[in-house]
């Protein structure tokens, strides 16, 4: 029974979510520590009778430095800057300056004092703001560096670990705000979510089988066509602005859809996958679909495009708009005009998931079990 108890433990690994995102332990509290034990053994021994500056970049090394600082045998002074370059988990490429220098670092001894070193564009920026100073000697101090990331030459003369590229939160990291109080670090989980693109042109069947395609793999099914009508009929601003593209058979424009898009896969933190229906429509949404994905840790898995014969989309959809009180449906220009816009617009997106070899085509023309047949050989293959 112990033993069990032991294996569980060993097994149950504690995840934490910050926002929409989930994060698992990567470095322990324990290892932190000796780590930085190390780096103040070297700087103890360096900075003998110096008394330099620390120099904090807030806001992540704050927590980093105290220790740092804690640890540190003679006499030293603090100061801070403050620097922002990321957002959500990756980083801007440009660093603003959020809170500059108010001492003179004029013949000081400074070590600049960084919770983290990736691109080093933000060392960059920090050696910019030195450059005037005429600075005795500066050197930097980080708790962690990724040298597949670093793009930079400066020489880093205190690290206490090298980590590989990943997104991490904790002691004094964030992800937009959240994670900076954890005591341990913890990065991004690998999410093994099952994304699927649902391709194919109006009439092809794509809402029909994703609706049972959503629970046998208990995935989410976004089709931005119901967001839009449900935004029609709420009366909503998005509604009224989607409403004259779609009346027309036109596509909605790009960024209200991307928008739209990224709140609605927002909404389910911790899905098993997305069942993307009617999205991406143009390559621009393609790439932010992959964007998207990829700040999550995940991506999209295949596209499964329905294959069926323009004259049949025609029929079905003129058979469905007898009934489903779509504006869309019920004349047969409106529907034609849809179809042109499917091979004008949407269908080189096959080229962009076939270069991904995420491409597969199914037969959308048989019973609709039939079909769900086929799409779930393509699902289980994956
Ligand atoms: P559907 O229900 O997928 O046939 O979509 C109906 C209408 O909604 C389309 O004709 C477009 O006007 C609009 N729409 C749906 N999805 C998108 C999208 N990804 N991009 C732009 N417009 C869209």
């Amino acid at each position: 029974m112990i033993r069990i108890l032991i294996f569980a433990a060993l097994i149950f690994i504690v995840l934490i979510q910050l926002h929409d995102l989930r994060f698992e332990p990567f470095i322990s509290e324990g290892k932190i520590n000796t780590a930085i034990d190390a780096m103040s053994d070297k700087i103890n021994q360096d900075y003998n009778g110096k008394n330099p500056v620390f120099l904090v970049v807030l806001n992540g090394a704050f927590m980093v430095a105290s220790e740092i600082i804690k640890r540190f045998d003679g006499d030293c002074e603090v100061a801070f800057v403050k620097l922002g370059s990321y957002q959500g988990t990756a980083t801007t490429g440009n660093v603003d300056t959020l809170l500059g220098l108010n001492i003179s670092l004029q013949d000081r001894y400074v070590v600049i004092i960084e919770d983290i070193v990736d691109t080093g564009i933000t060392l960059e920026e920090i050696y910019r703001i030195l450059e005037k100073e005429n600075s005795t000697d500066v050197r930097i101090a980080t708790l962690f560096f990724k040298p597949e990331a670093y793009q930079k030459n400066f020489r880093i003369n205190y690290i206490g670990m090298e980590i590989p590229n990943n997104f991490i939160v904790g002691y004094g990291l964030d992800y937009n705000g959240l994670g900076r109080n954890l005591t341990q670090i913890y990065k991004l989980k690998k999410e093994n979510m099952t994304n699927l693109v649902l391709f194919g042109p109006p009439g092809a069947g794509k809402g029909t089988q994703a609706n049972f395609l959503k629970d046998k793999y208990k995935l989410v099914h976004i089709s931005t066509g119901d967001v839009f009508r449900y935004n029609i009929k709420n009366e909503t601003s998005l509604g009224l602005h989607a409403k004259s593209f779609m009346d027309q058979g036109q596509l909605v424009p790009d960024n209200v859809t991307i928008e739209m898009l990224g709140a609605e896969v927002d909404k389910n933190p911790g899905a098993n996958g997305f069942i993307f229906d009617g999205f991406p429509r143009t390559v621009a949404q393609a790439e932010a679909l992959s964007e998207l994905l990829k700040e999550k840790n995940t991506e999209v898995a295949a596209m499964i495009a329905l294959e069926v014969d323009d004259e049949v989309l025609v029929e079905r959809l003129l058979e469905r708009g007898k009934t489903s009180g779509r504006n869309d449906d019920a004349d047969e220009d409106i529907i034609r005009n849809r179809i042109h816009v499917y091979y004008e617009e949407t269908a080189i997106l096959k080229q962009f998931y076939l270069k991904e070899n995420k491409y597969y085509g199914v037969d959308g023309v048989g019973t609709i079990s039939e079909i769900t047949e086929r799409i779930s050989r393509v699902i289980d293959s994956l």
